[in-house]
């Protein structure tokens, strides 16, 4: 059942923007079966009331302008359309990040659903990037404990009810960098080793595993290198490891995206963020993961330079803004771009590790929420792909993936448990959906998980019980 406030939308003012810089290419390669649909979640502490969700939801649709929208396609361009219909809340029944419908209806590119204790914001990547859509989550979390009687200060992406959508949030910061002298990027990159196991037709695994910022800490400071940086090299030490003894002349290539707001100064509630990739040939093989580790460390310095960022968004400008492109039919320059990506796009990376890094909420809301999600769903050609974020001293580790194998996130998880960083593991597959604290341990992976689960999430082993405490209190998935 749908819930949610419908409005008559000839009764709203809608505004129409142009697309930000980096849309088009989700717009144009964008299908009914398919399209870049992404999850950021809250675990609350408190089962969710879904008619007071509804309400917040309805509650906080003029505040987001350019984030309650619909595609519209004209002759030259596609545009976006703010609409009203904001009854767009259901019970989670289906696997995640299925596509929004895009390009019909006064619905906008985003569903929210609740199961449990757990309350999901899936969106079409075209309106907003992880840090847009999270500003998004956190105020209508906030709006849901005001409208229950709690008080939540205004801070930490919170964005207050009554105040008017700056032009700043509504920018596409984009066309603001300055990119006279920047240097010039070259497109001509090596396509990447591809993972690719049996995949499933309707299938999509989600494998989150949940550990202690603090004990992930003593094996980055031991290496003297970040957080991300670790977990980066050791998603490539991963696919490394399961293509042994397999050779492959293709880089393992991870796209890490990185949110541009912070140096650019930008406030933007659309997308503003770029990727760079770390990429490491396979060919020797005798590595050890401190030389991955130095590598992933060398390129992400590299990449993630101011001038390398802006030096790279200026060379999408310039091509965006070419005239013959600019004036070119819709249609001609779909084509083009569907072209583009099936050359470079998917095929240029293994896959991707997207960042939402340290989640901060304000004053009035942690006592609310158990922890946050980032499920970074599913690329057209990838089959794996994984989300991180932390909150509340606690990593959250997401794998999503259309296949059953899990090898890669096995790998991922048990080197970190072998080197003293416990870890719980949760899977929305082949589990009950009901709450459970009784804890199992598998020896094979040595990692926890929930009874709920019909067998250990990585392996497929009954598992033992085990006395340890869970690091969540997780939410189940619905048994699909
Ligand atoms: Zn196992």
């Amino acid at each position: 059942m749908v819930m949610g406030i419908g409005k008559d939308a000839l009764t709203q003012k809608s505004q129409t923007f142009d697309l930000d810089s980096s849309a088009i290419i989700y717009a144009a390669t964008q299908k009914k079966e398919w399209n870049r649909t992404f999850r950021v979640a809250a675990t609350l502490k408190q089962k969710v009331e879904p008619k007071v969700l509804a309400k917040a939801i309805a509650d906080l649709q003029p505040r987001f302008p350019t984030l309650y929208v619909q595609l519209e396609t004209g002759f030259f361009d596609y545009k976006v359309r703010t609409v009203h219909d904001t009854a767009i809340l259901t019970k989670e029944s289906a696997y995640p990040c299925r596509p929004v419908l895009v390009g019909r209806g006064e619905k906008p590119m985003f569903r929210v659903t609740y199961f449990e204790n757990r309350i999901a914001i899936e969106i079409f990547h075209l309106v907003t990037d992880g840090t847009g859509v999270m500003c998004l989550l956190k105020s209508i979390l906030a709006r849901y404990l005001e409208l229950q009687g709690f008080q939540v200060d205004k801070t930490d992406g919170v964005l207050s009810m009554s105040d008017v959508p700056s032009e700043h949030e509504t920018e596409d910061s984009f066309k603001k960098l300055k990119c006279e002298n920047t240097i010039k990027v070259s497109r001509n990159e090596a396509p990447a080793y591809k993972y690719f196991p049996q995949d499933k037709d309707n299938y999509f695994k989600l494998t989150h595993g949940y550990f202690s910022v603090v004990e992930l800490k003593t094996l980055t400071k031991a290496k003297s290198v970040t957080v991300t940086e670790y977990l980066v090299a050791l998603y490539a030490w991963a696919f490394y490891n399961n293509m042994l003894p397999e050779k492959s002349e293709k880089p393992i290539k991870i796209s890490v995206p990185t949110d541009l707001r912070r140096l650019f100064a930008s406030t933007t509630l659309r997308n503003f963020s770029l990727f760079t990739n770390v990429s490491i040939y396979p060919q020797k093989k005798d590595y050890t993961f401190d030389e991955f580790l130095q590598l992933a460390k060398q390129q992400m310095n590299e990449g993630f330079k101011k001038e390398t960022l802006l030096s790279a968004a200026c060379k999408n400008l310039t091509d965006a803004n070419m005239a013959v492109f600019r004036y070119m039919q819709l249609s001609l320059k779909k084509a083009i771009l569907k072209i583009g990506y099936a050359l470079l796009g998917d095929k240029l990376i293994t896959s991707s590790m997207s960042s939402l890094g340290i989640v901060t909420v304000p004053k009035g809301m942690g006592e609310h929420v158990d922890h946050f999600d980032m499920i970074s769903g599913g690329t057209l050609k990838n089959f794996i792909n994984c989300g991180i974020l932390s909150f509340n001293g606690v990593m959250n580790v997401n794998f999503s993936s259309r296949c059953e194998a899990t090898d890669i996130q096995r790998i991922f998880f048990t080197y970190l448990s072998e080197r003293g960083v416990n870890i719980e593991v949760q899977s929305n597959v082949e589990q009950k959906a009901v709450n459970s604290t009784t804890m199992r341990h598998c020896g094979n992976c040595k990692v926890e998980f929930k009874d709920n689960h019909l067998h250990c999430p990585l392996c497929g082993r009954q598992g033992l019980a085990s006395a340890k405490q869970p690091v969540c209190a997780t939410a189940p998935y619905p048994e699909y």
